[in-house]
């Protein structure tokens, strides 16, 4: 456990395993960000690609930073720009340590920003590249899950999470055969139909995460529009609690979860 202080009263250990550090929202006070996160007991968190340029950025952002790894990938909404030798560019960034993940990657039909066809393409590609590489994928569906199921079927390729849960009981209990852990963002606070899906997932496939700066969680959005790492504290609490567990078991066991998936040993390495 981690020592208790004013700005982590219960001694928390704290996995944020999505989040976006190169957002323009934080260009301006990143190490603040960051310090603050660690005050609040994040040890660790996972800022995730959604083009290549942004993942040459998320790569650089994160070299030499403690507790700080970065996922490559090329993100739904992005796929309309997605080319086959994106995959060699990608791949060339995973040779660096600190790259532990291909995301995000998947299928978001609500906004439909890219062709379904495109988003198709892109995802089979790094789904294949993550495959190559041995590495975890971190996936993102909105309004897809039966062709998302289907496509990670027709690559058998299960390794990885399910990030920013919105499916319902079929996908997650889906998910957990296969061998996918499970992650909750913001959402978990204000969806009221989460918490009964959370409640079914195995405690050792349980991650959480901000999904920063979006999904602000329920006690701080009247407060803020932007998230940041510091808030996971929220969506661990409510977890917590929906699980009718302690704060820093839970905290450390999806903690561990997250070591677990993304193949980090516990000491940072
Ligand atoms: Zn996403
Ligand atoms: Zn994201």
């Amino acid at each position: 456990m981690a020592r208790r202080s004013s700005t982590n009263p219960n001694g928390l250990v704290l996995f944020d395993s999505h989040c976006h550090l190169t957002d323009s929202q934080f260009a301006d006070d990143l190490p603040t960000v960051l310090k603050r996160s660690r005050q609040a007991g994040v040890q660790a968190l996972m800022t995730v690609g959604l083009s290549v340029p942004d993942s040459r950025e998320s790569v650089a952002l994160t070299s030499g930073r403690d507790g700080v790894y970065c996922a490559v990938g090329v993100h739904p909404h992005e796929a309309d720009r997605f080319r086959p030798f994106d995959v060699q560019s990608l791949k060339n960034l995973c040779i660096e340590p600190q790259v532990k993940a291909v995301g995000e990657v998947g299928l978001d039909y609500f906004r439909g920003y890219s062709t379904r066809a495109n988003q198709e393409t892109a995802f089979r590609a790094q789904i294949e590249m993550a495959r190559m590489l041995d590495l975890p994928l971190i996936i993102h569906i909105r309004e897809a899950a039966s062709r998302a199921r289907q496509i990670l079927e027709e690559h058998g390729y299960y390794r990885g999470v399910l990030h920013c849960f919105s499916g319902d009981r079929r996908l997650a209990d889906w998910a957990v055969d296969k061998g996918f852990f499970i992650s909750f963002a913001g959402s978990l606070t204000y969806d009221n139909a989460l918490p009964e899906v959370a409640r079914a997932i195995p405690r050792d496939r349980l991650m959480v995460e901000t999904d920063s700066p979006y999904q602000v969680p329920a006690p701080e959005r009247s407060h803020t529009k932007r998230c940041e790492p510091a808030l996971i504290r929220h969506t661990v609490a409510f977890l917590a609690r929906a699980l009718g567990r302690p704060e820093p078991e839970l905290a450390l066991a999806t903690f561990e979860n997250a070591c677990r998936c993304f193949r980090i040993a516990r000491d940072g390495g």
